[in-house]
């Protein structure tokens, strides 16, 4: 399910679209798109005809279209579509259905014959790994994808400049094969694609060199992806129409770019809110101190206040990330990390000693050699 379209870009609604549009969007267009109101070109009103249904029936159900929102195509499965050849991407089992409901082959269906295939060209997904100050300042990263594109020489005929080329013979240069069906309901009328032009009406006689007759070629394309601050791990980004190219006069797919933010030495993201862990001395936390402290931009004075308590934390506003769909940025949270002091020598052992005694707190470390002498210090005699 790779190769399809946006919904919001089919039906011509924004993202944030409200039920009502959506389903005005939809009326107008399936009346424009309806086969029965396209006698000329019906072929082309039935494509666009099944789009349209299928955009609508994902998005005008607002469970779908939350799933499609968050993962795209990828969150839509068979099972959302009442009829499965709608989602089926293949035109075959459509046909059949378009048919019975709209009267097939009996009405103006095209027989311009001679018309290129038309397939819409590949969505492409690219995982794109950035720094955490990009992630919150935004960035231009260049990438290099492998892609589709339209062969330059022959301009996607697949017939090599000059060359002739000849009429189908087994379809006629129609593109189309018609084949009638008696049934207890009627006769109904199916077509497919001509197997052997692919649906274009012509046979290639001499194979362009450059795309092999393909029309297509495959290269690397360099693009810049506009990163906006604020981005979160995980975003996809949409880079419409740099996906593969389309055959025919098809649109080309779309470039989806998944971004994931590495993490920071020091900070921690939730939201657009950061975390820092600054260590402190228990005299710092006990009497306060002025210290510096990292920020996203540079280092900032910071006053730790007297008798902070482990698991404090104090906001330093607007220092955190970029908002991305608005104004401001997120909180700086500094979260003093107190460290209790080891291998103290026996002048600190003395004081902090002194500090209980003073505080009217008993206690008795285990080391004996070290109580005598911190008695014999303070004198206090057994
Ligand atoms: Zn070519
Ligand atoms: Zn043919």
């Amino acid at each position: 399910m790779a190769q399809k379209k946006d919904y919001y870009d089919i039906l011509g609604v924004s993202r944030d679209a409200d039920q009502k549009e959506i389903k005005k969007a939809y009326r107008k267009l399936a009346k424009k798109y309806h086969p029965d109101m396209n006698d000329g070109d019906n072929e082309k009103a039935a494509e666009k005809f099944k789009e349209i249904s299928e955009a609508y029936e994902i998005l005008s159900d607002e469970d779908k279209r939350a799933r499609y929102d968050q993962y795209g195509h990828s969150g839509i499965n068979q099972d959302d579509f009442n009829f499965e050849d709608f989602a089926g991407g293949g035109f075959g089992g459509f046909d059949d259905i378009f048919d019975m409901f709209f009267g097939g082959g009996a009405r103006g269906r095209s027989s311009r014959g001679a018309q290129r295939r038309q397939k819409q060209g590949s969505n492409l997904q690219y995982k794109l790994e950035i720094d955490f100050e990009e992630a919150a300042f935004g960035a231009k990263k260049e990438i290099t994808i492998p892609r589709k594109e339209t062969c330059d020489k022959c301009k996607g005929s697949g017939a090599k400049p000059g060359s002739e080329t000849r009429t189908c013979p087994q379809c006629n240069g129609r593109g189309q094969i018609r084949s009638s069906k008696q049934t207890p309901f009627g006769q109904f009328t199916q077509s497919r694609t001509c197997s052997r032009c692919e649906g274009t009406g012509e046979i290639v006689t001499e194979p362009c060199p450059q795309c092999d007759g393909q029309g297509m070629v495959r290269r690397y394309r360099n693009i810049t992806v506009d990163i906006p601050a604020g981005v979160k791990d995980g975003n996809k980004l949409r880079l419409s129409g740099e996906g593969g190219a389309g055959e025919g006069s098809a649109p080309s797919g779309d470039l989806y770019v998944i971004i994931k933010v590495r993490e920071h030495e020091i900070f921690d993201r939730e939201g657009d809110d950061i975390y820092c862990e600054v260590p402190i001395s228990i005299v710092q936390a006990a009497l306060g101190d002025e210290i510096k402290v990292p920020t996203l931009d540079g280092k900032v004075k910071f006053n730790i206040p007297e008798g902070t308590q482990p698991g404090q934390s104090f906001r330093l506003k607007n220092k955190g990330i970029q908002h991305l769909n608005g104004y401001g940025r997120g909180d700086l949270y500094i979260k003093p990390k107190i460290a209790v002091p080891q291998d103290l020598n026996d002048e600190q052992k003395e004081l902090l000693m002194k500090f209980a005694e003073i505080s009217g707190e008993e206690i008795n470390p285990k080391e004996k050699s070290f109580m005598n002498k911190v008695r014999k210090a303070l004198g206090i005699f057994l």
